[in-house]
């Protein structure tokens, strides 16, 4: 193999596989191209502070519908729609694994915020997947988006304070009223890996009907947790 100057490889590389934009793929963008880059932001849609649903009116519906859920707060950047949802899916199924710094940053954002600024002993938890699904996609998305959440913010996270103990078909191809068993004892505590005593942040990348925060949570809680909050990129509904 003849070994070219790290420029001119690069250049050549660009040539044969000319850089795209990560989201939409449009040729000669490097990272995200400024379309999709106005869609991965923060949004000022008023929510619940509880599931982060959107208010249309004083109460939440989704509270009302689903909850009470077992954790105390919920924060997502923005409605999974547009290019945050187009930049979620290709995240996730098309394994554009860079994608989680931009992802991982919105939410970091919103962490910036109160009540989350200043948390006492907070520890970043990512929603676990099954062994045999990381295995198929390579990385989970969650972890990837905690580790730039931690990275951001300076607070620890880990990996192996949950586990995902059976393999549940995916929330998203089951009807809201099969999901809560769908996930129901899917999470254990890892031996050796206590959350006692820490304020739970959970992380994942969509939250929808809140089934599996609310089964996480409740594994966390019963734990020892002092508390579990949720944070995702985007909230499905
Ligand atoms: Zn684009
Ligand atoms: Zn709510």
């Amino acid at each position: 193999m003849v070994n070219l100057p790290n420029g001119l490889a690069a250049g050549f590389l660009d040539l044969v596989y000319p850089p795209r934009c990560l989201v939409c793929a449009s040729a000669g963008i490097e990272g995200v191209c400024s379309a999709c880059g106005s869609g991965l932001a923060v949004d000022a849609q008023l929510r619940c502070t509880r599931c982060a649903a959107e208010l249309r009116s004083g109460s939440c519906h989704e509270c009302r519908t689903f909850g009470p859920f077992p954790f105390t707060r919920g924060r997502v950047a923005a409605k999974f729609d547009g290019s945050l949802r187009d930049a979620i899916l290709r995240f996730k199924y098309a394994y554009i694994e860079r994608l989680d710094r931009p992802l991982g940053l919105l939410v970091a954002q919103r962490l910036r915020a109160s009540p989350f600024r200043g948390l006492e002993n907070p520890l970043l938890v990512p929603v676990p997947l099954h062994s045999s699904r990381i295995r198929s996609r390579g990385f989970n998305q969650a972890q990837r988006l905690a580790a730039v959440v931690s990275l951001e913010l300076g607070w620890e996270q880990s990996a192996n304070v949950l586990r995902r103990v059976r393999k549940t078909t995916p929330q998203a191809r089951l009807p809201a009223e099969e999901r809560a068993a769908n996930v129901l004892n899917a999470f254990a505590v890892r031996s050796g890996n206590s959350p006692k005593g820490r304020n739970v942040v959970l992380v994942d990348d969509v939250l929808t009907t809140c089934h599996t925060a609310s089964e996480c949570a409740r594994v966390l809680l019963g734990a020892g947790a002092a508390s579990v909050s949720v944070a995702a990129v985007a909230r499905g509904a």
